[in-house]
């Protein structure tokens, strides 16, 4: 049919065509109902006003005071950035760089991205794909909203002891959460790629409802364009394009294997030391869910079980899971293995929210003897857990679910 699109869809390798679509309307997948593109309305406009909001919201967030704390007649200001900085002159750079990345720096590229990309479209401004390639590959590691969380729990934790007010730079960072999710909500990547560059024209016999692996074609997964096996490379973004991730299982085994290693010191060592009046108390993950469920705040409690004990777990295993269904015949997976993985992949991020925790009670909670915070070894070797598993789900080639399904003359 000349004139309409031909698209493979990234979790399951069908070929299928894409309708010309109005605005506001969404397509998707036939087989595994992944979202293959949307129509915004007012493409350029909205993102653009969006994302320029929310970085002048952090800027705010970073000029004046964010939470201020009262015991016992001392007070503590800390300052948005102060989460880091903290932390950094404390001999905890590791966790103060991760922390720093994960809340200022990557949330404030994309922010800048998606302005210079869209702006870029109208203007031709230079560098145009490698921001686009770049925004892309970062988007999962932003994670205010965890931050949010976090902050949210920290609060919980504090309220019964001590006198908290809220500065100016907690209400501008709410609308940043807000204004970040909003942004990324408003753009799609098959429709910013479409208007940053041409697809490259697929074969002339590709024939829609079969995968293609099978006729030989490959899915850029940077940028959504249909590229001929023969080519190494993406002629529209220049990144190297595979039929499926190489070795994705044996990287997502080994990545399994050193979560699940690091997982046991996680939870051994201390993720945090509280001095309160003298005494100094070591908690793990385990003993500050008990001691929040002892001191009767259930929901707090549970936030802490879900996030720091079951999701981690109940991820490693259901990749475990994943990684065999892969190598398993067609029946045995398939639309229902592709959603799990959709949500772990998803949840996973979520986990970060107890190191998190740590980080502000740490910034925060500074009256020397009195009462002080000071974050434990496990918090950096649990944040390594997370990180190492959000990269075993990166790794995983959800296609793989779905491989042998599509066998030759099998058309969906
Ligand atoms: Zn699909
Ligand atoms: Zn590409």
């Amino acid at each position: 049919m000349p004139g309409v699109e031909l698209v493979l869809c990234r979790h399951c390798d069908l070929l299928q065509h894409l309708p010309q679509l109005q605005e506001g309307e969404q397509a998707h997948c036939i087989r595994c109902d992944h979202q293959l593109d949307v129509r915004q309305p007012q493409p350029i406009l909205r993102p653009v006003l969006y994302a320029a909001s929310a970085l002048f919201m952090m800027l705010l967030t970073n000029l004046f005071p964010f939470v201020s704390l009262g015991v016992a007649g001392n007070r503590s200001e800390m300052h948005f950035f102060d989460t880091a900085t903290v932390l950094f002159t404390e001999y905890h750079q590791a966790l103060a760089i991760l922390v720093w990345l994960f809340i200022q720096a990557v949330p404030a590229f994309c922010m800048a991205a998606v302005i210079y990309l869209k702006l870029g479209m109208i203007y031709k401004l230079p560098a145009r794909i490698w921001v686009a390639r770049v925004l892309f590959m970062l988007k999962p590691w932003s994670m205010v909203d965890i931050f949010l969380m976090g902050l949210l729990i920290s609060f919980v934790k504090l309220v019964a002891n001590t006198d908290i007010s809220l500065g100016l730079s907690f209400w501008a960072f709410c609308l940043f959460c807000l204004l970040h999710l909003r942004t990324f909500q408003v753009i799609d990547r098959h429709e910013m790629w479409s208007k940053l560059a041409p697809a490259p024209k697929p074969a002339v016999n590709a024939i829609a409802g079969l995968s293609g692996l099978e006729q030989q074609l490959k899915l850029c997964q940077c940028c959504t364009a249909v590229v001929a096996m023969t080519q190494s490379h993406c002629p529209r973004c220049d990144s190297r394009v595979y039929p499926r991730i190489p070795s994705s299982l044996q990287k997502t085994l080994a990545l399994l294997f050193a979560a699940c290693v690091l997982y046991i010191p996680a939870n051994l060592l201390p993720i945090m030391r509280t001095v309160s009046f003298g005494s100094i108390t070591d908690s793990t993950i385990i003993s500050g869910f008990l001691l929040m469920w002892q001191d009767g705040e259930y929901p707090v409690a549970l936030v802490i079980l879900l996030a720091s004990v079951i999701i981690p777990i109940a991820k490693i295993l259901i990749m475990f899971w994943l990684c065999y269904k892969a190598r398993q015949p067609a029946a045995a997976k398939g639309k229902f293995t592709t959603q799990v993985y959709l949500l772990v992949d998803w949840v996973g991020r979520w986990s970060m929210v107890d190191v998190l925790v740590v980080a502000i009670l740490a910034t925060l909670v500074r009256f020397d003897l009195l009462m002080s915070v000071y974050p434990g070894v496990g918090a950096l070797v649990f944040a390594a857990v997370v990180v190492i598993t959000m990269l075993a789900a990166i790794c995983f080639d959800p296609r793989l679910l779905w491989d042998q399904h599509a066998v030759k003359g099998d058309r969906v």
